[in-house]
């Protein structure tokens, strides 16, 4: 049995059970061993059933001598009573509402009880432990019995039946997948060593090394991936593009602003990679409202110049919309054909149009762009799909990159018929530094790290409800000088939720808006705004708020990134324990935006404590960047980078914070491709590392 042996091959794991790992994504031996336990039973002090007379904690080895089940006097619970005795004395054990037990045991058989002794009617008990069946891959020795995540019908206990046997003698048949001398030289456990260790511990001691052995590997592998695309991006070889400097000051010295130092460096840095021959894959980190778009609109307008198409994804439609509208304002003295392909409502506006916007099917938006009639496309998802096709794309512009996955962003790149483009992708929400290298390795990086100079510190503060009225009456001060502002509620509609339900109390956007118009703002204009609303209903809404015809917005979180009108002062969000830290930055960088002072005013009903904490971050943090940290500090690198998109265990999410850790695994990776470029003398490693780099492609 090997790893690829299909999980169908294993003894004692039928159709049902099958379909059941299917459901974990377990399809291998490989997967089945690599399914880890979250955390282990200590079993290594085991009791005497004489040594107990008091209550508390305890673990006994013992066989059933009687089995009895029933009601309570109350007729309220079903219960489950044994005795277990052992070569000292006896004692009873109740399980409560699980009648299933009765039936189950059998008497002779050995438990293994772990937990609770308290008084009973019968004396002294154990009360709902934990138990085991020893004949079940448990034997008298198991001093650490490890438990497996909880699942639908894989109980820890098959899981543990099912692996042992798939241990014995393990060296045999699976290979080492790191390079021997690293082993050796890291002090590592070796990989039969560790899977053995991690399910079947002899000490805690040695879990421990299993689980860094594991790390390690897969930290290594991970930097063996991002080295490798790094050489074969440059075989490759992208598109280079020289910079007109004539165009670009034409630009410039047309907007109403002048550009910050950062966006200048940050431009130039952008200009610089593309012309070389190796395809630009810069990320562009600059925290909201720092001037991101106008950096990626300059490398774009020098692309188009040069001959080539701009593809331009922003993470919503309402985005894609914006950014539609101000390029084709920016660039249309430049005579540039622009495009809009949101699936919905798409747009053209071109040269041959004298300035006007044009509505246009999809088909004959994705002709042009295929014919190369269109020099930029703006859009949302719908830019990756199979169908849409260019004729000479050269830069791929990823806008708030972080809401993307990786597979999409690697779609775009990866078009079939152009070569590799540059890509610039853009953040306000940064991977915090103690992980660029993990996750990046050393990806080219631009910061813009001033604000334009007439911005103010936007004002945010934390109401309690006895405040609310106060806040409504300032609110109303501000739209009476002519500002708008944002309410953001965490959900669209009021729905049936359930008693325990944590949206059951929240404000909807539906029920917002009304009371909003009716009770509290009679005199100004309410409307409202979410996803599911029709694309011309959305656009309406936001064209009119634009345009001042709309005082407030209520909206859900898809106003969450880039949108940007600059006349807005106040933002409320009500519910904040709802949102993340990063979302509700992005959230209050939806004011402040203009000259004029602002305000961020967050409600909340919870009182936990980890919600508090997580506010006074917002309150105390200016930068995205300083809230990153926070984040990640609160919520640890699992949560914070989201555990599903990169299929590590727990223990080695928080390895990546372990900046030595890392470095060295990128220096021995960087060691191993100079010796072996394309890994030729360890066959093993390289189709791992190549179906890592799949998965993590232009990351
Ligand atoms: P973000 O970095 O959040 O994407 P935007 O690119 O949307 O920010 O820019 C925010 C606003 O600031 C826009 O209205 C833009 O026109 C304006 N802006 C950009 N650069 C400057 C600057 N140097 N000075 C003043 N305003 C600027
Ligand atoms: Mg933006």
């Amino acid at each position: 049995m090997h790893f690829s042996t299909p999980i169908s091959q294993i003894p004692n794991i039928g159709p049902s059970y099958q379909k059941k790992l299917n459901k974990l994504k377990i399809k291998t031996v490989g997967d089945l061993l690599f399914h880890f336990p979250i955390r282990y039973e200590d079993f290594s002090k085991k009791n005497s059933v004489s040594s107990i007379y008091h209550k508390g904690k305890y673990v006994v080895i013992g066989e059933i001598t009687e089995i009895s089940s029933g009601k309570t006097v109350h007729r309220r619970f079903s219960f489950t009573q044994v005795k277990i005795k052992d070569s000292t004395g006896e004692i009873p054990v109740i399980w409560f509402n699980q009648p299933y037990l009765a039936k189950s045991f059998k008497e002779g058989e050995k438990l293994l009880l772990s937990g609770n002794v308290d008084y009973s009617k019968e004396g002294l008990q154990f009360i709902n432990p934990f138990y085991e069946r020893l004949s079940r891959g448990l034997s008298f020795d198991d001093k650490i019995v490890p438990v497996y995540p909880e699942t639908e019908g894989v109980s820890s206990k098959w899981l543990r039946f099912i692996i042992k046997p798939l241990l014995s003698n393990i060296e045999s048949r699976i290979e080492e997948t790191l390079p021997s001398e690293v082993v050796k030289k890291q002090k590592l456990f070796s990989l039969p060593q560790a899977l053995r260790e991690i399910h079947f511990p002899t000490s805690f001691a040695s879990v421990k090394k299993a689980q860094e052995r594991i790390s390690f590997e897969r930290i290594f592998l991970l930097q063996l991936s991002l080295l490798k695309e790094k050489i074969n991006l440059a075989e490759k070889g992208g598109i280079p593009i020289f910079t007109d400097i004539e165009k670009i000051q034409d630009l410039v010295s047309n907007l109403p602003f002048t550009l910050t130092s950062g966006q200048k460096k940050a431009a130039w840095q952008i200009l610089k990679d593309m012309e070389k021959k190796i395809p630009m894959n810069r990320l562009l980190e600059g925290d909201v409202g720092s001037g991101k778009t106008i950096v990626a609109v300059i490398a774009a307008l020098v692309a188009i110049k040069a001959g080539y198409q701009v593809a331009f994804m922003a993470p919503t439609e309402v985005l894609a919309r914006q950014h539609f509208d101000e390029v084709a304002k920016l660039l249309w003295r430049f005579k540039i054909d622009v495009g809009l392909l949101t699936g919905k409502k798409d747009k053209l506006r071109s040269k041959k149009l004298k300035g006007d916007i044009l509505e246009i099917s999809r088909e004959k938006l994705i002709e042009k762009s295929k014919k190369g009639d269109i020099d930029f496309l703006v859009g949302t998802h719908a830019l990756i799909q199979e169908k849409v096709r260019f004729k000479n794309l050269a830069l791929v512009v990823l806008d708030e990159q972080h809401r993307f996955g990786v597979e999409q962003r690697a779609k775009l790149c990866v078009k079939k018929d152009s070569a590799i483009p540059h890509l610039l992708s853009m953040t306000a929400t940064p991977i915090p530094r103690t992980l660029t290298l993990t996750i990046y390795g050393d990806l080219s990086l631009s910061v813009i790290t001033e604000m334009p100079k007439e911005r103010k510190k936007i004002i945010t503060k934390l109401i309690s409800p006895k405040k609310r009225k106060d806040v409504y009456e300032f609110i109303k001060k501000e739209l009476r000088a002519g500002r708008q502002a944002f309410f953001i509620c965490p959900r669209i509609e009021e729905g049936e939720e359930k008693e325990n339900s944590p949206w059951k109390n929240l404000i909807s956007v539906d029920k917002e808006t009304e009371k909003l118009q009716k009770e509290i703002f009679p005199e100004f204009r309410v409307k409202s705004l979410h996803g599911k609303m029709k694309s011309t209903e959305k656009e309406k809404v936001m064209k009119d708020f634009k345009n001042k015809k709309t005082d407030i917005l209520v909206s859900t979180s898809v106003v969450e990134v880039g949108i940007d009108i600059k006349n807005a002062s106040v933002m409320v969000i009500e519910g904040v324990e709802m949102f993340g830290l990063a979302q509700l930055h992005q959230f209050r960088g939806r004011v402040g935006r203009g000259e004029f002072q602002s305000y961020c005013f967050l409600f909340t009903t919870s009182t936990s404590e980890k919600i508090r904490k997580r506010l006074k971050a917002l309150l105390t943090s200016r930068s995205g960047f300083e809230l990153a940290e926070k984040d990640l500090e609160i919520r640890g690198p699992g949560d914070f980078l989201g555990k599903r998109q990169w299929g590590f265990p727990d223990f080695t999410m928080n390895a990546l914070r372990d900046r030595a850790l890392i470095e060295k695994a990128r220096e021995i990776a960087k060691k191993t491709l100079s010796e072996d470029p394309y890994l030729k003398k360890t066959p093993s490693l390289q189709k791992r590392v190549d179906s890592l780099r799949q998965k993590l492609h232009l990351e």
